[in-house]
C-alpha cells in the first residue's frame, strides 16, 4: 500500500522490539525450535488465585456491560487509598482514571499534553514506547544520557542544560525499564525542583515500583510538595501482580488534566474489561502477600542470573536494584548489540533484546529478562557459555 493513505504521524514508527521479539520467540517455538525467550518483559508465575477467583465471579454476576468509564468505583476508592498509603498521593477518585494496562494510560496522558513540536526529555537509555508516544504527538523526544558509571543515575545537571522554551514534559521510569536503576531520593528532588522552576510535567511511570531489592526505596514525584498538578502518575498490575495478559492499569493527574484524558478514554476504548476491573479489586485489597513472594523470587533469580552473566567474559552487568532486567554492557566493542542478539538466537538460541531498542545510548548493551525459573536461568547461562566457546 502506498503512503498515501497514511497519516504522516505514523510514518517515523518502527515496531516495539519488546513486543516484535518475543513474537519472533513464539514463532520459533512454533516451527520446533527451543528457543529461550528473555526477551518479553513479564513475570513467569501466574495470576494469583484470587484475583481470578474474583474474575470468574464477577463474570457469573454478569458483569459483561459497560461501566462508569473513569473506572469501577470500588477499584477507584482501593486504587485512591492505595496512592495514599503507598506513595503519599493524595487525590480525590474524580482524579483517577482506570485504563487498559499502564501503556494507555501513557498513551492517553501524552495525546493530551503533549502538542506538535514540544520537547520530552527521557532519560536515556529508554523504553521505547515513551518515546513512540511523543512523537505520535509529534512531539520531540530529547535524550538525558545516562552513564552505567554512575549506576544509571539521573544527573540533574545534564537535566536542566536540556531544558528549552520549548520542553514541556520528563518522563521518569523507576524502577527503570532497561537499566533496573531506582532513582534516589535526592536525585528525584533536584528533578522536582527543576520541573518546578520551569513548568515542566513528570511523566512517572511506576509500574515496577514493588519491585525492589537491597533496601532500595521506591519515592513518588507526585507526592512531592508543589508537584501534585505537575505529575501524571502512572501505575498498573501487569507486573507487580502477574496480569500482563488482563491489560489494567490506571493513571492519577491534575483535575484540568484527567477532565480531558478521561473524554480521550471515552472517545476510545471507553473502559477496560468490568470483569477485569473487578479482579483488579481483590488485587490491591488481598493480594500484596503474593508480590512479596514474587519478588523474593526475582531477588533469587538475578543473585544467580547476574554473576554468572559476568563470569561468561562476553558481558559486563552491574547488580540491578529493581525491575527485573540485568543490561550487561557487550566486552566486545566491534559488535553492534543486534548483531549479538542474532548471534545468541543462532547459537544459543537464547533470545535477548538489543540494546538499540532503548534510544541512542543503549546501544553496546543486551537486556535480559531474569523473571524465570532457575532451571531456565541455568540452562540460559549453560547454553550462552557453550556458544561462547
Ligand atoms: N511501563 C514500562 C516502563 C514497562 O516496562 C511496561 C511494560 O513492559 C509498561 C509500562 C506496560 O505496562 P502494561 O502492561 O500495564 O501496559
Amino acid at each position: 500500500m502506498s503512503s498515501k493513505h497514511l497519516a504522516d504521524r505514523v510514518l517515523s514508527l518502527t515496531p516495539s522490539a519488546t513486543v516484535s521479539l518475543p513474537d519472533k520467540a513464539r514463532a520459533l517455538r512454533k516451527s520446533g525450535i527451543d528457543v529461550i525467550d528473555l526477551s518479553e518483559g513479564q513475570p513467569h508465575f501466574d495470576t494469583p488465585a484470587p484475583i481470578k477467583d474474583a474474575a470468574k465471579d464477577a463474570l457469573d454476576q454478569g458483569m459483561v456491560f459497560y461501566i462508569e468509564s473513569s473506572g469501577l468505583p470500588d477499584l477507584l476508592l482501593e486504587i485512591r487509598a492505595k496512592l495514599e498509603r503507598d506513595n503519599g498521593i493524595d487525590v480525590p477518585t474524580s482524579q483517577i482514571m482506570v485504563t487498559v494496562g499502564a501503556k494507555q494510560a501513557i498513551f492517553t496522558a501524552i495525546i493530551c499534553t503533549i502538542n506538535p513540536g514540544d520537547e520530552v526529555l527521557i532519560p536515556d537509555p529508554y523504553w521505547g514506547s515513551h518515546a513512540s508516544c511523543v512523537r505520535l504527538a509529534g512531539g520531540k523526544p530529547v535524550s538525558v544520557p545516562m552513564r552505567t558509571e554512575n549506576g544509571f543515575a539521573i544527573d540533574s545537571r545534564k537535566v536542566e542544560e536540556m531544558v528549552t522554551s520549548k520542553t514541556k514534559m520528563i518522563v521518569l521510569s523507576s524502577p527503570h525499564n532497561p537499566t533496573g536503576m531506582v532513582v534516589s531520593r535526592d536525585d528525584l528532588e533536584s528533578v522536582a525542583d527543576i520541573c518546578k522552576k520551569h513548568e515542566i510535567l513528570a511523566l512517572s511511570d511506576e509500574i515496577y515500583e514493588k519491585i525492589v531489592y537491597d533496601g532500595a526505596r521506591h519515592y513518588s514525584i507526585g507526592s512531592f510538595l508543589g508537584m501534585e498538578d505537575l505529575t501524571i502518575t502512572v501505575n498498573g498490575f501487569s507486573k507487580p501482580y502477574s496480569m500482563t495478559g488482563w491489560r489494567l492499569g490506571y493513571v492519577a493527574a491534575s483535575k484540568e488534566i484527567m477532565s480531558r484524558m478521561l473524554m480521550v478514554q471515552q472517545h476510545s476504548v471507553t473502559h477496560p474489561a468490568a470483569f477485569v476491573e473487578k479482579a483488579g479489586v481483590t488485587a490491591l485489597r488481598e493480594c500484596d502477600k503474593y508480590v512479596e513472594d514474587m519478588v523474593r523470587d526475582y531477588q533469587r533469580a538475578r543473585d544467580y542470573f547476574v554473576p554468572e552473566l559476568n563470569k561468561i567474559g562476553m558481558f559486563s552487568c552491574a547488580i540491578p536494584k529493581g525491575a527485573f532486567y540485568a543490561f550487561p554492557r557487550i566486552t566486545d566493542k566491534s559488535m553492534t548489540s543486534a548483531q549479538l542478539v542474532d548471534i545468541l538466537l543462532e547459537k544459543a538460541r537464547v533470545l535477548a533484546v538489543p540494546g538499540s531498542s532503548f534510544g541512542r545510548h543503549g546501544e553496546g548493551y543486551l537486556r535480559f529478562v531474569y523473571a524465570q525459573t532457575m532451571e531456565t536461568l541455568k540452562k540460559t547461562i549453560q547454553r550462552i557459555k557453550e556458544s561462547a566457546r
